[in-house]
């Protein structure tokens, strides 16, 4: 439910596109009643849902049979691009450090310091994206390992 509730949350600005594709660890289990969830609980997100292709991540895949292991993997699809869905979740080592810290805060606070610690991790990517892209040497392992 409350995953359905974020979903809909996402799809909000997004459910009028063409193509929609969700990686989510256990897309193959959810998307299987999604429509009956979506069509009592958020029915003007109905056809999204349906036209959505799902899929596993590739590294929680390999938790996965080798039925779903092909049936939802990023690789075979098409306009997806080469990712592996797991990118949200290379921060979350680093920001569980924060949890002592920000457990302390008041609501507001916490936001604030946890809106400041992403801002900071996405800006390093993308400064570092571009080291990368230019080819100034940097191999993957570094670029990896110096973001923060
Ligand atoms: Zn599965």
């Amino acid at each position: 439910m409350y995953t359905d509730f974020a979903l809909r949350q996402a799809l909000d600005r997004y459910r009028d596109y063409p193509s929609l594709a969700l990686c989510y660890d256990i897309a193959c289990q959810y998307w299987k009643n999604i429509g009956a969830r979506f069509k009592l609980s958020f029915p003007d997100f109905v056809d999204a849902v349906s036209r959505m292709r799902y899929f596993v991540p590739k590294l929680h895949a390999y938790g996965h049979t080798d039925s779903c292991r092909y049936q939802y993997a990023l690789d075979f699809a098409t306009g997806v691009g080469r990712t592996h869905g797991e990118r949200i979740e290379s921060s979350w080592a680093e920001a569980n450090l924060s949890g002592p810290s920000t457990s302390e805060m008041n609501a507001g606070h916490r936001r604030d310091v946890l809106a400041a610690y992403y801002n900071f991790w996405n800006f390093n990517q993308l400064v570092l994206l571009g080291e990368v892209s230019v080819g100034v040497g940097i191999s993957t392992n570094q670029f990896c390992s110096s973001v923060p």
